[in-house]
């Protein structure tokens, strides 16, 4: 494809993306295939002799189309919402042109200084303490990571590295294997699984912390267990506290945890992947209390901030607590420059090597929505799920599970578990919206999330005028059922 056609064709292409944004309603949410379904439909092998495009783009329709799952079709309730945007996805196309590898300030200096400014961007915006900021000349600063798994598996791996040492220094017989065996973590037990995994993958014991019955962490709780864990020789180094856990959208109790984590020099990190985005709203700041005590903090605007995937933004207060971790300096990759504000070497935040320009997205959906534009998008989005909340408060056959903080909405038919079950079934295997459930203590529950750029109001009494028709056909049979015997 020389430029001329790229020219023919990437319009060609806008159109197709703006005509898929534009009529995405008309498509069915969740897909009807079954396992393997691709491969028959396309060659066994790569082409020997070029094709068109054309070609390719009416496989497309014909190949790709009837397995996506459309995620950002309004009728798409499940998981957590991803972000996407007009101006993040040309913000994208730029990155993909300049095509950088910015894993140093000199691979691509812009690459790097537009980072480091975007976060402390960010970071003012979702009014994060000072220290976490890069500022000119600071000790903190912020880096975008692929995903939140990603950058809770990195400060693990950097608390672990700066708690061996610790007791290096104080206990010189101890071998660095015989620290490790007794260092533990801790989190809610109603983190991400990918802060468990973080845990597998560094290899180092990570414990759950019981939730309240709102499923808060708790510092009583994780008093308790430190205790227990002292008293057996093991050694206390790391926390993850949840701001808006998956299956609920709890919030830890940070005034509570942190001080613990300061007393016991444990790294306390911060995961607010999806909720995070949502501190842009001076209203909801009251939920991250206590973040000061925090040595990092991540959130994901490719969740909530109409960043696309992926652009997970971490912070750290003091940046050598990572830099320093996993410093290695071969020939080829040394220059010469002091590490602090502006002037850093990313390659030394993160595991990969390699680094696309992530930053470029962020700086086109800032400038071009304005704080104001993405706090209009949090609101719109909480209100709709109040408006969901206040549906289901009028109908007794249904119960609200957690607390709605934010655009999540926990429910349940009153009943069995076996019953909710039979609901979410009725739900996807009808396909015109799309829900997932979770785990609620002992209860099956069903999630009710805000997730498209375009939902509103209508969308949402759609999905509960057929949610509540499936389960009076659901309780119907079953009163039938139930006569019968
Ligand atoms: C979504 C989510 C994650 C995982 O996010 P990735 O960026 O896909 O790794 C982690 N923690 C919480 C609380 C989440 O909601």
């Amino acid at each position: 494809m020389d430029s001329a056609e790229f020219r023919k064709r990437g319009k060609e292409m806008v159109d197709y993306i703006a005509d898929y944004m534009e009529q995405i309603e008309k498509r069915q949410v969740y897909p009807d295939v079954e396992p393997g379904y691709l491969r028959p439909m396309i060659p066994d092998s790569a082409p020997e002799v070029p094709e068109t495009f054309e070609a390719i783009m009416k496989d497309v329709e014909r190949v790709i189309m009837p397995g996506v799952t459309h995620w950002h079709s309004p009728f798409f309730f499940a998981y957590f919402p991803t972000a996407n945007s007009y101006p993040a996805i040309l913000a994208d196309m730029l990155s993909d042109a300049i095509g950088c590898i910015g894993f140093s300030w000199t691979a691509s200096p812009a690459c790097t200084e537009l980072e480091t400014v975007m976060l402390d961007w960010l970071g003012k915006m979702i009014n994060l303490p000072e220290e976490f900021l890069a500022g000119s000349n600071g000790d903190g600063g912020g880096v975008i990571q692929g995903t939140a798994s990603e950058a809770t598996l990195m400060v693990l791996l950097a608390a672990k590295r700066k708690m061996i040492q610790h007791v290096q220094l104080e206990h010189p017989e101890l071998t660095k294997a015989d620290i490790m065996d007794r260092l533990v973590g801790y989190s809610s037990d109603q983190a991400h699984s990918s802060v468990e995994r973080a845990g597998l993958i560094g290899g180092v014991k990570m414990k759950m912390i019981p939730s309240d019955e709102r499923f808060v962490a708790r510092g009583t709780a994780l008093r308790k267990i430190l205790e227990e864990d002292k008293a057996a020789g093991l050694i206390p180094f790391f926390l993850c506290a949840t701001l808006g856990t998956t299956p609920s959208c709890a919030f830890d109790n940070l005034l509570e945890l942190g001080p613990i984590c300061q007393e016991e020099n444990m790294w306390m990190h911060i995961d607010a992947a999806y909720a995070g985005s949502a501190f842009v709203c001076p209203e909801f700041r009251h939920l991250m209390k206590g973040v000061e005590f925090a040595n990092s903090f991540n959130c994901n605007p490719h969740k909530w901030l109409l960043v696309n995937f992926d652009c997970s933004t971490l912070w750290v207060k003091k940046r050598t607590d990572l830099t320093e971790a996993f410093k290695l300096n071969p020939v080829y990759l040394q220059h010469c420059h002091q590490e602090s504000g502006l002037i850093t070497d990313y390659r030394h935040w993160q595991i990969p090597l390699g680094r696309r320009f992530r930053s470029l997205k962020m700086w086109f959906v800032f400038r071009m929505y304005g704080v104001k534009g993405l706090q209009e998008y949090i609101r719109k989005h909480v209100n709709l799920a109040r408006e969901f909340e206040d549906l289901l408060n009028q109908d007794d056959r249904f119960e609200i599970s957690a607390e709605v903080a934010m655009g999540l909405v926990c429910f349940r038919l009153k009943g069995s578990n076996e019953l909710n079950k039979a609901l979410l079934e009725k739900i996807n295997s009808t396909r015109k919206i799309h829900l997932v459930p979770c785990q609620l203590r002992d209860k099956f529950v069903l999630r009710f999330v805000v997730c498209s750029k375009t939902v509103d109001s209508s969308h949402v009494q759609f999905a509960w005028q057929h949610i509540t028709g499936l389960a009076s056909e659901l309780l119907n049979d079953k009163s039938l059922n139930q006569s019968k015997h």
